[in-house]
């Protein structure tokens, strides 16, 4: 199964492909998580990566193409994978194909997660994360029983640098002028489908699973 989860920041993309990841057993490719990796482990992606990720723009095409490359080269990628934020412009989308294309490959489904952006600006600056096993809170809809505890694994909970208003609506914004785009790349190939991303995470999930089987 290979599988691209499209739609604007917060509307669940990490989450729902953290559940297929678990149900499926394919990688859960996050060219966030990885960059966020690099950027703690100071490596030299990371430094080039970190002034565009804390304002909010994206990261050079040859960045997170290179780094998409070498992830998909590896053994746990031959069942598949999903991707959760790539491709984010039309021309790593392009590249994306012509990688897939030398291995043989082809994408199975294209999901956009459609999402109200004023929703989503609440929805990211109330969000936490588990540093232990990446379980998602949130301070309105998912409070943990005890404040900056994850309630599965007892880990610290942490909120990411960009989740801040500022940050978000400038990361809308590129969402909408770089990323909404690539939508059109896959519209006509009849792998592209679009779900709900204000219903509920469970429902998203099983409309999600719906598509994929
Ligand atoms: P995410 O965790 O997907 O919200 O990504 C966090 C940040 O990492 C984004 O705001 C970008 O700065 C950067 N980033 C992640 N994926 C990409 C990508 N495919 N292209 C460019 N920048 C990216």
């Amino acid at each position: 199964m290979k599988l691209i989860l499209m739609g604007p920041p917060g509307a669940g993309k990490g989450t729902q492909a953290r559940r297929i990841a678990e149900s499926y057993g394919v990688p859960q490719l996050s060219t966030g998580d990885m960059l966020r990796a690099a950027v703690k482990a100071g490596t030299e992606v990371g430094q080039k990566a970190k002034a565009a990720m804390e304002s909010g723009g994206l990261v050079t095409d040859e960045i997170v193409v290179g780094i998409i490359a070498d992830r998909i080269g590896e053994a746990d990628c031959g069942k598949g994978f999903i991707l959760d934020g790539f491709p984010r412009t039309v021309a790593q989308a392009k590249a994306l194909d012509a990688m897939l294309a030398e291995r043989g490959l082809q994408i199975d489904h294209v999901i956009d997660i459609a999402a109200d952006t004023e929703a989503l600006v609440a929805r990211i600056t109330g969000r936490s994360t588990c540093a232990g096993c990446g379980e998602g809170y949130h301070a309105v809809h998912k409070k943990p029983a005890v404040a900056g505890v994850c309630d599965k694994c007892g880990g610290n909970l942490t909120t990411r640098a960009d989740d801040n208003e500022e940050t978000v609506r400038n990361r809308l914004s590129v969402y909408h002028q770089q990323t909404a785009p690539v939508m059109d790349h896959y519209r006509d190939g009849g792998k592209f489908r679009t779900v709900d991303g204000m219903l509920p995470m469970d429902t998203v999930y099983a409309q999600l699973c719906a598509i994929l089987g």
